[in-house]
């Protein structure tokens, strides 16, 4: 063999999947077609947000690279939600396009087993009808590999639309993979057709900022890598603007709705729900007099600004006109032009937990491929499938998160079980076990496993595992600790402005009051004020959520103990009340012996593993 691993594709999930695959030992080739493309961010500067910065700082703390990027190429970082609880913040940064993808081409470059090649994968090769052994190029090179990670975003028979007009592209003015998904079909996978698109981005010298809000970042910035020293972290920020579409705008826009591709059936693919395009949030509400809009600079040079929230395919003309209706862009002058793009995708549901195609041997796919939008779902799933194609070499357990450990392991769940006929996004409300699930502690939660596939060096594991002896040693204390309510007790909580407390409580309780900050934990805990400021925040989060953590633990552990329970092979699914018919059928088919088995079945819920395990124990 060539390789062990060709990764197909150098965006977000190739990148991460070819170093995982690298650093963990594998001669990796990453095939893409244009290498000064590699980390491309085809769609907004930025990275990070609600529920995908979780998905950021999970594949950081495994050993991925996407945050260690985002932290240098980073020009405005926030955390959202920031009033609110940690379980539901998320990081996001606006990213110096260029800086970001000349950042990924050097490590991709510069990685011991990693070899990058220019050129277009134009079929797999595959003996026995179903086993992948390798991929053949536009230029007519072979190269044999164990395993292939097709990564192909939205470039599969690509389409892009701007009004009327059409031509074939994998994003604008890049060429399509034209054959790839077609011999995909043929090999009996189910190929479908799904659309994303873009704004237009303008000029900055034709902005006029002063009528708009100024959106700064954090002015104490967190980096998004754990591996970053935050005492050193001080970069640059930018500002985005602020501005909104009006009646003008909608008026525009809805007087060419039958201009519009999304609406002349000329685009057949469904498009991101939570992303739409402004035509089609006019249409859906059209009772709404403006949307908001951000201006996010492309790059540190800041010549170039990204329209957020004005994605559209509608006719360049109407395009202009809609733009010059925006206070502060009257004279903006179009630098690019926003389009939508129908892509082929595979369904997720034809993949193992792993990212390895059911139907054809040693071929995973990851990112956009399956059906999702955003670059850190690609990216999750990239280092996921970089990883398992590394361990299935080996002969090694797979690597697969439960939904209680991840949301790389939700997303991966939710894919290849129930599947998606629409591109998948990231919410925080996904996740049943969110309050376990919180960005600042990804490290404590999965860097163990990262460790252990050489991906997080030892310096860095050994961190995190003083971490979390802080922690618990810090909750163990607390939680056995009783304050009572005796004068010198009353008096402190009074000159700290807490409430009083009657006859006693547990001193955990007590720091898990939401008026708990830093400055008084020192003086309720002060054998625990020596911890730095960072750690000290982590406590107090955990107290904060001590409660509920161990009602979620002891859920986790009635489903692990659940899944263990075997269905009877005279159980009949028939008839059970509560599951549709289609999950009677799909029960029926596989007979999984199970409930763990039946678990991995798509569109087999939670709430119907309730179900089953409940009538196995009336039937028993
Ligand atoms: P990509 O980043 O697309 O990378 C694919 C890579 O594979 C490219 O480098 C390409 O050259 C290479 N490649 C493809 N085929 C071959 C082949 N046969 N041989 C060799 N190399 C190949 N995400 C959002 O979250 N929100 C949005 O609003 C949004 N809008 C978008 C709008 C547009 C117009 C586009 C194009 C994308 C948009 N995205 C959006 C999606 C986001 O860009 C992707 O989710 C993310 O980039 C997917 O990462 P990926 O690694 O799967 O694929």
């Amino acid at each position: 063999m060539d390789y062990d691993v060709i990764v197909v594709g150098g965006g977000h999930a190739g990148i991460e999947a070819s170093l995982a695959s690298a650093r963990m030992g594998k001669k990796t080739l990453l095939i893409t077609m244009l290498v000064e493309q590699i980390g491309a961010a085809s769609c907004n500067p930025a990275v990070g947000g609600l529920a995908k910065g979780h998905l950021v700082r999970e594949l950081d703390a495994i050993g991925g690279e996407m945050g260690l990027c985002t932290d240098v190429a980073g020009i405005q970082f926030r955390i959202l939600n920031a009033s609110k609880g940690a379980a539901v913040q998320g990081s996001r940064a606006q990213i110096d396009m260029d800086k970001y993808r000349e950042y990924m081409r050097k490590v991709c470059h510069n990685t011991p087993n990693l070899s990058v090649y220019q050129d277009e994968v134009s079929s797999l090769l595959v003996k026995n009808g179903n086993e992948v052994y390798g991929v053949k190029t536009k230029l007519t090179e072979e190269f044999t590999s164990k395993k292939v990670i097709i990564t192909t975003g939205t470039f599969m028979r690509g389409l892009i639309h701007i009004g009327e007009n059409r031509y074939e592209a994998g994003r604008a003015w890049e060429l399509p993979s034209s054959t790839l998904s077609i011999q995909l079909k043929e090999l009996g996978l189910n190929v479908g057709r799904l659309k994303t698109g873009t704004p237009s981005r303008i000029d900055a010298n034709s902005i006029d900022f002063s009528v708009m809000d100024m959106h700064g970042g954090d002015i104490n910035p967190s980096p998004f890598s754990f591996r970053t020293d935050k005492s050193k972290f001080s970069p640059t920020q930018f500002p985005c603007y602020i501005t909104y579409t009006n009646l003008e705008t909608h008026e525009k826009i809805s007087s060419n709705f039958y201009r519009a591709p999304l609406f002349t059936g000329q685009i057949e693919g469904l498009g991101p729900r939570y992303c739409p395009s402004i035509e089609d949030k006019v249409n859906r509400f059209a009772e709404r007099d403006r949307h908001q809009l951000f201006l996010e600079p492309q790059t540190a040079m800041c010549t170039e600004y990204y329209i957020n929230g004005l994605s559209t395919s509608l006719p360049i003309d109407v395009q202009k006109d809609m733009i010059h209706s925006i206070a502060g862009l009257e004279n903006a002058k179009v630098v690019r032009y926003g389009y939508a793009i129908e892509y082929d995708y595979v369904d997720p549901t034809e993949l193992k937990h792993t990212l390895e195609t059911k139907k054809i041997k040693n071929l995973y796919n990851a990112g956009q491929i399956n059906a999702t939008t955003g670059y850190e779902e690609a990216a999750a799933q990239g280092l996921m499938a970089g990883i398992n194609a590394a361990l299935a070499i080996d002969e090694k357990e797979p690597f697969i998160l439960r939904r209680d450990e991840a949301y790389i392991g939700v997303l991966i769940d939710d894919l290849v079980t129930k599947g998606t006929n629409e591109p998948y996004r990231m919410f925080t409300s996904r996740a049943e076990y969110r309050l376990l699930l919180r960005e600042e502690n990804a490290d404590l939660r999965l860097s163990q496993y990262g460790h252990n596939f050489g991906l997080i060096d030892d310096i860095t594991i050994a961190k995190v595992e003083n971490k979390r002896k802080v922690i618990d040693e810090a909750l163990e204390f607390m939680a056995n600790e009783w304050v009572t309510s005796k004068k010198e007790t009353l008096e402190l909580l009074e000159a700290i402005g807490e409430e009083r407390i009657n006859d006693k409580v547990l001193l955990i309780d007590l720091i898990g009051r939401n008026s708990i900050d830093a400055a008084k934990f020192d003086k309720l805990v002060p054998n625990y004020a020596f911890v730095d400021d960072y750690l000290k925040e982590q406590i107090i989060i955990e107290a904060k959520y001590y409660r509920y953590i161990q009602k979620q633990q002891k859920q986790i552990e009635k489903m692990k103990k659940m899944l263990k329970a075997t269905i009877p092979e005279n159980f009949s699914f028939k008839g059970l009340a509560g599951l549709s018919n289609e999950v009677i059928e799909k029960l029926e088919r596989h007979r999984p012996p199970t409930l763990f088995n039946a678990s991995l079945i798509s569109g087999i819920t939670p709430a119907a593993l309730d179900i089953i395990h409940l009538n196995i124990n009336i039937k028993q």
